[in-house]
């Protein structure tokens, strides 16, 4: 099934927040509608959303505010925020462009500009998810076919896995710690312990089989994918080589 990006509304007008969630629908998006400034970040706390559509004007809270914080947290710096706004002029634009918003919809906005712009938002911030081949020593990951090979030879991955496996490879030598890895590959649940990640390294390791030991535990560190451990000699004879 395609993915239906879920995009956060955070619009305290029901009727408005409504109308945006029945053209998102429609538009093969998965709206999540929030009225508030609290209910928005206890959204955030429990689903990572795509996008984040934020009215400027909120009770308590504004939503210049919201950006600004947002943009200041690890976990949620790098949403793409659309500022809805019914006021169209430019110190407005200035100001929550300089919060990090990523672009502006001035109300009352047509359906398919809203549509498009959401679109082009996950276009520009969307490097992680776009599907591409990595290539770490004799280890290759084709995102778009799902495929991964070691020295020519297909191996079967479950999905977390492979998740995990993609994010290693584009991030190679370099060491990356449990909660890191829990908010790069998992994203969207704050409350897996970071024991769920050494359990899903474990099966990773099993599924490469002798590239598993490119896969390395950093004491007190994390993990990171080498390519060292393939390029130096296979310890058990291999025929042919
Ligand atoms: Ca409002």
């Amino acid at each position: 099934m395609k993915h239906q990006p879920r995009v956060l509304i955070v619009e305290d007008e029901p009727a408005i927040a409504e109308l945006i969630a029945v053209n998102l629908r429609h538009g093969g998006f998965d709206p999540v509608i929030a009225q508030d400034s609290a209910s928005a970040q206890s959204e955030l706390d429990a689903v990572l959303p795509d996008a984040i559509l934020l009215d400027w004007m909120l009770p308590g809270q504004s939503g210049l505010a919201l950006a600004r914080h947002w943009r200041k947290q690890p976990r949620t710096k790098s949403i793409p925020i659309l500022m809805l706004t019914a006021r169209g002029d430019e110190p407005d634009k200035v100001a929550g462009l300089d919060a990090g918003a990523d672009d502006y919809i001035t109300k009352p906005f047509s359906p398919q500009e809203l549509l498009a712009r959401i679109r082009a938002v996950l276009r520009r911030r969307a490097p992680e998810s776009v599907n591409d081949s990595v290539t770490v020593g004799e280890l290759m990951l084709d995102a778009a076919k799902h495929r991964i090979s070691f020295q020519n030879q297909e191996l079967k991955l479950g999905p977390t896995e492979f998740k995990l496996l993609h994010y290693l490879m584009k991030h190679a030598e370099r060491v990356h710690s449990r909660s890191a890895l829990l908010d790069k590959v998992w994203g969207d649940h704050v409350f897996i312990e970071e024991r769920t990640v050494d359990v899903h390294v474990k099966r990773l390791r099993e599924a490469l089989g002798s590239a598993g030991s490119m896969v390395e535990t950093v004491r007190g560190a994390g993990y990171r994918l080498t390519s060292l451990a393939a390029t130096s000699p296979a310890p058990a004879a291999q025929s042919g080589a």
